[in-house]
């Protein structure tokens, strides 16, 4: 009789229970161990994240689990770019393609509630309990496989930042993230700027406070909603707005006062959306100090762990890729799990690493930094930007770096950047671009009905 290999896991976010579902799934034996149980993992904590999953991502997480949600899907997004400060502050530009992928946006609670389900129906072990870094040690000697999924803090600092790897030493956003509803995903919706209406997301960027996205979402209760989020420059008029907020009800009028003040062609529909009464804590403020760690380390005792999900990798969530590439890692390394006879060594867990950096790690982490407007990369905003403006081709490339972010990596030069565009565009980049002339104005809803 042969005895099921063991696989210890720690954290039960969407790390923890994608992996802990996926290696139950390939035969071993599992213990999911927790500082929540599951009903505060679920209703108690916001979600980590909006967690979109654009496009390919989703492949990877179909070798976990099938797609149980409807709700929450979107085929592009419309874009638009306001310049300029003071009297200055101008429309420049916007694009609206579609993707050519589906993306999902799932309350992150509901999909690792779902995994979770499924594990403990199919015989998972989950365990409530804190784990230190003793306990962790003793967790590892009675595994054979011990991951590491407890986020940007919990047990990460056990793992050593890979310096060469980490791009920031500091947060490059201040992040608000909220759930709002009243509003339906119809046709008629955000119509003004996109004939998809709902189908399409809405992201604004601002080039001197940041970032605003707004996507139908599937909220783990209220089912059709609309999530936000803000990227606020730590040096821009949004970041101190941000301070101001203590729950959801002081979020949806932070975001609200932005939007009518900064983005007035969307206040109209903003205004119409409410805080969900039933979830206070629909609601999350942070930031994000972008860290690759390197991904295996040992306990006291010389057991090898590695770290999964935002303990290895963290991004600023600006190009939506923290939980994809999750999903990915995890999908990847239960299939290697299961096709390996022997130990799980320390040199075997930093190969898959290894393998996953290049399959998407890197890539996360670049395309992460385009979307920051990271000087490396002014060059490809310089041409991309305005090219996806007047060719939707060259706009749907653009997008589909969220998907499969890889083709980022071979852009290296202004010369990349220039075949790339005259490539998708099909005609010279000069030509494109030549195309190119500032918006001026951007179309508008029209103004909620007065109630008297
Ligand atoms: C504002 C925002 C928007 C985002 N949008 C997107 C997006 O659109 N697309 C995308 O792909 N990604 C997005 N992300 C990133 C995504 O949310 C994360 O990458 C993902 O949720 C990380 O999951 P995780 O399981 O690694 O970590 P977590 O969700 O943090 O889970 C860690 C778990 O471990 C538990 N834990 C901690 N310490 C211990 C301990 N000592 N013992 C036991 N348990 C412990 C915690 O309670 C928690 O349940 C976004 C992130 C943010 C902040």
């Amino acid at each position: 009789m042969t005895t099921r290999r063991s696989v210890a896991i720690i954290g039960a976010g969407l790390a923890g229970t994608t992996a802990g579902l996926g290696f139950l799934d390939a035969g071993f034996d599992v213990t999911i161990y927790s500082d929540r149980d599951r009903d505060s993992l679920r209703n108690k904590v916001p979600p980590t994240g909006v967690g979109v999953l654009f496009g390919k991502s989703q492949e990877w997480d179909a070798e976990i689990i099938e797609d149980l949600y409807d709700v929450g899907k979107t085929t592009g997004m419309s874009v638009r770019l306001y310049g300029g400060a003071g009297e200055d502050r101008a429309p420049v530009l916007e694009y609206d393609p579609d993707y050519g992928y589906v993306a999902a946006a799932v309350d992150l609670r509901l999909r690792a509630d779902d995994r979770l389900g499924r594990f403990l129906d199919r015989g998972g072990r989950f365990e409530v309990t804190t784990v230190g870094l003793d306990n962790l040690d003793e967790i590892a000697g009675g595994a054979d496989l011990t991951l590491v999924a407890t986020g940007k803090g919990g047990l990460s600092t056990l793992f050593p930042v890979d310096e060469s790897r980490t791009k920031y030493r500091e947060p490059q956003r201040r992040l608000l993230q909220v759930t709002l509803k009243g509003v339906d995903h119809g046709p008629d919706v955000f119509s003004y700027r996109s004939q998809a209406g709902a189908g399409h997301s809405l992201y604004n960027l601002d080039s001197e406070n940041g970032e605003l996205f707004v996507g139908p979402f599937l909220h783990k209760d209220e089912g059709a909603t609309w999530s936000f989020i803000v990227f606020a420059k730590p040096s821009g008029a949004w970041a101190p707005r941000i301070d101001d907020v203590h729950d959801a009800v002081t979020a949806r009028r932070t975001i609200a006062g932005i939007f009518a003040e900064f983005f007035p062609e969307d206040a109209p529909v903003i205004e119409q959306l409410e805080v969900i009464e039933s979830d206070p804590v629909s609601w999350l403020k942070g930031a994000v100090t972008p860290t690759v760690r390197q991904a295996v380390a040992t306990t006291k005792s010389g057991h090898p762990v590695a770290a999964i999900g935002d303990t290895a990798i963290a991004v600023d969530p600006v190009a939506g890729q923290g939980a994809q590439n999750t999903l990915i890692q995890v999908a990847e390394l239960v299939k290697a799990a299961r096709a390996h006879d022997g130990e799980f060594t320390a040199d075997w867990l930093a190969d898959e690493f290894e393998k996953h950096w290049e399959r998407r790690g890197h890539a996360a982490t670049e395309v992460t930094r385009l979307f920051l407007g990271d000087p490396d990369f002014a060059t490809h905003l310089e041409l991309s930007f305005p090219a996806a403006a007047v060719d939707p081709n060259v706009a749907q490339a653009l997008l589909g770096l969220l998907s499969d972010p890889n083709p980022l990596l071979g852009l290296r030069t202004r010369e990349d950047v220039e075949n790339f565009i005259t490539a998708v565009a099909g005609e010279p980049f000069d030509q494109v671009l030549a195309r190119f002339a500032p918006a001026g104005q951007f179309s508008a809803a029209a103004p909620a009905p007065l109630t008297v």
